[in-house]
C-alpha cells in the first residue's frame, strides 16, 4: 500500500501491525470493513528485533491460533523458535494481504469535536471514524535507577537487547530478574558455560509437563484460558500478575533455578542496591525459591484434582524434590571480585502512550476499557495482557479478542448508518455512539 497517507480517511485505522493488528485486520476484512493497518517498523518487528537468538515460544504451537490461520506446521506440541514466529506472521500477511503500511509511525492521535479521529503520522495526517490501538504491551525497557551507579567499565543492557553469550564481553554475567526473560537468558548463558550470578525475584514457576502432558494442555482443558477477567474479584491484581517461568527450549522443559545453582550458577535475592562495586541483595532468596516451587506444586495439585474428578487415565508422576537449598543468603557481592563484566536487566517494560492525546487512561496510565472497548466511543485497544483472558496478550486469545472488537466496530458502523439516515449526522459523529 502507498506510504502517503496525507489527507486519507478510513472507516477504521489500526495502529500496529504485530499479531494483534493483523488479527483485527483479518476480522475487519471478513466483515467487509475498509481499514488501514499502520506499522512503524516491519511485521514481526518485536520478535525479530527484541528477542535473543535462541528464543522460542513458551506456549505450545497449537495455541497459535491467529484468526483464519491457526498453526498448521508439523509440531503442534513444540515451541516455535524466534525466526519461525517471524515467518508465521509473514505467512499470515501473505495469506490474506492486509491493507498494511509499514515503516510509518503514528505520532499523535486526537479526537475532533465531530468525533473524527485525527492521526498524525510520519507519512502525513489522516482521519478515521474508529481506531484500534494494537501497538503492543511492551514499549519502554524498564531499568531501575540504580543502574546509573554501575561502574562504567561494566557493560549493561536490557533483556530486549540481549542476543547471545558471545556478544557479551568475557567474564561473569549478572542477570537481574527472574521473569520469563531473566530465567531464559540466565539459562542461555549457563548452557554456554558462562558464570552467571542471578538476582531472583518473586515470579512463580510452572512445570513443563505433568502426568504425561504439557501443563498448558491440562490448564486449557481445565478452562483457565477461557476464564474472563470479569470472573475475578481482583481484576486489577490479576492484570498485574507475573507470568510463570518455564521454557520451550529443547522441546520444552522446566526451569529449575535450584538445579542451576547446584551446577554452579550463583543465586541471590532481589538486587536492592549498588554502591561502587558492591551489589546489595534482599534476604528473600529462600522465600522466592520456595514460593516458585509452591506455585508449581499447587498447579499439579489442581491437575490431580481435575484428573480425579473426570476419571481421566493419566500416568502417576512423583512430585518435585528440591535439588538444592541456599545454605546462606548472600547479602552482598563485589562485582570486581566476582569477575562480573556485564549486567542484563531483565526487569520488564513500561507502556508509552504519550502519542495518544485522549483521556482514555487511569491514574497509572493503564487504558480504561472493557474487553478493549474504551469509554471514548470508537477507540479500542487490542493485545493488552489480560485484556479479557489469560491468553489475551498472546497468540492464544488475541484472535478471540480481535473477533469481539471487530463485531463491536461493525455494530457501531451499522448504528452510525441508521443515525446518519435519520439525522443527517456525519458517519464520524454517528459511529462515535457507544455500543452496549
Ligand atoms: C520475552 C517475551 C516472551 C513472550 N513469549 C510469548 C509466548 O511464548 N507465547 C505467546 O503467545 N506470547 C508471548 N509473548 C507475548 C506476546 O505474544 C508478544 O509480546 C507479542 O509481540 C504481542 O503482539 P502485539 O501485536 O500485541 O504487539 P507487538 O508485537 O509489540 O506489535 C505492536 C506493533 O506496533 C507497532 N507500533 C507501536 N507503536 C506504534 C505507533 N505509534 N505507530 C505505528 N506502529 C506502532 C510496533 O512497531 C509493533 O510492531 C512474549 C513476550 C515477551 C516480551
Amino acid at each position: 500500500m502507498s506510504a502517503n497517507l496525507a489527507g486519507a480517511h478510513y472507516p477504521v485505522a489500526v495502529v500496529g501491525g504485530g499479531q494483534a493488528g493483523l488479527s483485527v485486520s483479518y476480522c475487519l476484512r471478513e466483515r467487509g470493513i475498509e481499514h488501514v493497518v499502520i506499522e512503524a517498523n516491519r511485521v514481526g518487528h518485536e520478535w525479530r528485533e527484541r528477542r535473543w537468538d535462541t528464543f522460542c515460544l513458551v506456549t505450545p504451537n497449537w495455541q497459535c491460533r491467529l484468526p483464519g490461520f491457526p498453526y498448521s506446521g508439523p509440531d503442534p506440541d513444540g515451541f516455535m523458535a524466534r525466526d519461525e514466529i517471524v515467518r508465521y506472521l509473514e505467512d499470515y500477511v501473505s495469506f490474506f494481504a492486509p491493507p498494511l503500511v509499514e515503516g510509518v509511525t503514528v505520532t499523535r492521535l486526537r479526537r475532533a469535536v465531530t468525533g473524527t479521529f485525527e492521526l498524525s503520522t510520519t507519512a502525513g495526517d489522516l482521519t478515521a471514524d474508529q481506531v484500534v490501538v494494537a501497538a503492543g504491551p511492551y514499549h519502554t525497557p524498564s531499568i531501575p535507577r540504580m543502574a546509573e551507579r554501575l561502574p562504567s567499565e561494566v557493560t549493561q543492557l536490557h533483556s530486549s537487547r540481549y542476543r547471545s553469550p558471545d556478544r557479551l564481553p568475557a567474564g561473569a554475567v549478572l542477570v537481574v530478574g527472574t521473569g520469563q526473560s531473566g530465567c531464559q537468558i540466565a539459562e542461555d548463558l549457563h548452557l554456554a558455560g558462562r558464570q552467571v550470578h542471578l538476582a531472583v525475584g518473586g515470579a512463580p514457576r510452572v512445570a513443563r509437563f505433568y502426568r504425561g502432558r504439557d501443563c498448558v494442555a491440562w490448564l486449557d482443558d481445565m478452562g483457565h484460558y477461557a476464564k474472563g477477567i470479569d470472573a475475578f474479584a481482583d481484576a486489577d491484581a490479576v492484570r498485574m500478575r507475573v507470568n510463570h517461568y518455564v521454557t520451550g527450549r529443547g522441546g520444552g522443559r522446566d526451569i529449575d533455578l535450584r538445579a542451576f545453582a547446584r551446577d554452579g550458577m550463583r543465586l541471590y535475592g532481589r538486587l536492592t542496591g549498588i554502591d561502587g562495586t558492591a551489589l546489595e541483595f534482599a534476604d528473600d532468596l529462600k522465600g522466592n525459591l520456595d514460593h516458585a516451587d509452591a506455585v508449581a506444586e499447587g498447579i499439579k495439585d489442581a491437575i490431580d484434582a481435575h484428573i480425579d474428578a473426570h476419571g481421566i487415565r493419566a500416568p502417576a508422576e512423583p512430585r518435585y524434590v528440591p535439588v538444592w537449598e541456599p545454605s546462606e543468603q548472600p547479602h552482598d557481592r563485589d562485582l570486581r571480585q566476582a569477575g562480573i563484566t556485564s549486567v542484563i536487566w531483565s526487569t520488564g517494560f513500561t507502556r508509552d502512550h504519550r502519542w495518544m492525546e485522549i483521556p482514555a487512561f487511569d491514574g497509572r496510565g493503564y487504558p480504561m476499557h472493557w474487553r478493549g472497548a474504551t469509554g471514548c466511543p470508537g477507540l479500542y485497544f487490542l493485545g493488552l495482557p489480560w485484556q479479557y483472558s489469560w491468553g489475551s496478550g498472546r497468540f492464544e486469545a488475541v484472535g478471540r479478542d480481535a473477533e469481539f472488537l471487530a463485531g463491536h466496530i461493525d455494530a457501531a458502523r451499522r448504528l452510525a448508518d441508521v443515525c446518519g439516515a435519520l439525522t443527517g449526522a456525519p458517519a464520524s459523529l454517528a459511529s462515535a455512539l457507544p455500543v452496549g
